[in-house]
C-alpha cells in the first residue's frame, strides 16, 4: 500500500506530498486515501467524485466532522519533498506540506487509529479547494449527500500552527471601478486620473481597524483587504479606468449581512464607483 497509516507521521506526510494533486488532479490521491480507509473495519466509506468520506457509526450522542482538502496550488519546482534536520526539529519542504497535506496526513492516520473515539467522527477528504468556489468538493458534497455532512461540530485542518481559530461564516467580494477621462500626460489638466480617484478608497481601507470578536472564548478577527488592483494604459496617458477589489470576512455569529455593514462604514463618502 503506497500510503501506510501504520508508518510514522513524517514518512506518511512525505508519501502524501509526493503524490501530486494540483486542483483537478486529485483522483490518484483520492483513490489511495479511499483504499486506506476501506481497510479499516470501524469506518464506513463513501465517495463523491474525488471527495472521500469515512464515518464511525458507534451511536455516540454527538458527531464531529474533521475535514481537509486533497488539492494544492500548482507545483513550483518543489516536488518531490525534501527533509531538513534543523535545531528545532525536522522540517519537510514540498508543495502542500503545510496547506494542507500536513492536515491530511494527520487526519488519515487518526482516522485509522481512533477506532473507539469519544464522539462519532466523520472524516472528509475533498477536492478543488484551491480554485473557484463553484468547483469546491465540499460544496458539491453538501448538494449531493448532505447526510454525510451532518454533525455537531466541525474542524477544518487548515494550518494554524496547531491553534484553534474561529471560522468565518461568510465573505463578500467587491469590485470597484473608478471612471476618469483619458488625456496625454503632457496635458494632464484635460483628463481626470482614475487611479488618483481611488486614493481615498485605499486610504480608508488602510485606516480600517478590524474588530476582534470573542465567541465562546475563541477570538475571531474580521478582515477588510484590497486583494487586487489594476489600471493604466501607457506611460504617457492619464488612466481613464482603474479597478480594485476587496474581500471582507464576517464574524462567526452574525447574519450574512455583516460584511456589507463593514463595507458601508469603510466606503461612505468615497467618490469612486
Ligand atoms: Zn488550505
Amino acid at each position: 500500500m503506497l500510503l501506510d497509516p501504520g508508518t510514522d507521521l513524517v514518512t506518511l506526510l512525505r508519501a502524501v506530498v509526493d503524490i501530486e494533486s494540483v486542483s483537478g488532479n486529485e483522483k490518484r490521491l483520492a483513490d489511495l486515501v479511499e483504499e486506506v480507509l476501506r481497510t479499516q473495519p470501524h469506518l464506513e466509506v463513501a465517495r463523491d467524485g474525488d471527495c472521500v468520506v469515512a464515518r464511525t457509526r458507534l451511536g455516540r450522542a454527538q458527531r464531529v466532522l474533521i475535514a481537509g482538502h486533497l488539492d494544492t496550488v500548482p507545483v513550483a519546482g518543489n516536488l518531490p519533498s525534501t527533509v531538513e534536520e534543523t535545531p528545532e526539529g525536522i522540517v519537510i519542504h514540498g508543495r502542500g506540506t503545510v496547506d494542507m497535506k500536513g492536515g491530511v496526513a494527520v487526519a488519515l492516520k487518526l482516522a485509522c487509529e481512533l477506532d473507539r473515539p469519544r464522539f462519532d467522527i466523520t472524516w472528509v477528504f475533498y477536492d478543488h479547494e484551491e480554485v473557484d468556489a463553484s468547483l469546491n468538493g465540499l460544496g458539491r458534497l453538501a448538494g449531493n449527500r448532505p447526510d454525510l455532512l451532518e454533525g455537531d461540530f466541525a474542524v477544518l485542518m487548515e494550518p494554524t500552527g496547531a491553534r484553534v481559530e474561529g471560522g468565518c461564516q461568510g465573505t463578500i467580494r467587491i469590485r470597484i471601478t473608478a471612471e476618469g477621462r483619458a488625456a496625454h500626460s503632457a496635458r494632464a489638466w484635460m483628463g481626470d486620473n482614475a487611479i488618483h480617484g481611488l486614493a481615498d478608497v485605499l486610504a480608508r481601507l488602510a485606516a480600517h481597524e478590524p474588530k476582534r470578536i470573542e465567541v465562546d472564548g475563541l477570538e475571531y478577527r474580521e478582515g477588510l483587504n484590497a486583494v487586487r488592483i489594476g489600471g493604466g494604459v501607457a506611460g504617457n496617458i492619464i488612466p481613464p479606468r482603474r479597478g480594485w477589489r476587496s474581500t471582507t470576512g464576517s464574524r462567526p455569529t452574525k447574519a450574512s449581512t455583516r460584511p456589507w455593514g463593514i463595507w458601508r462604514r469603510s466606503s461612505t463618502g468615497t467618490r469612486s464607483r
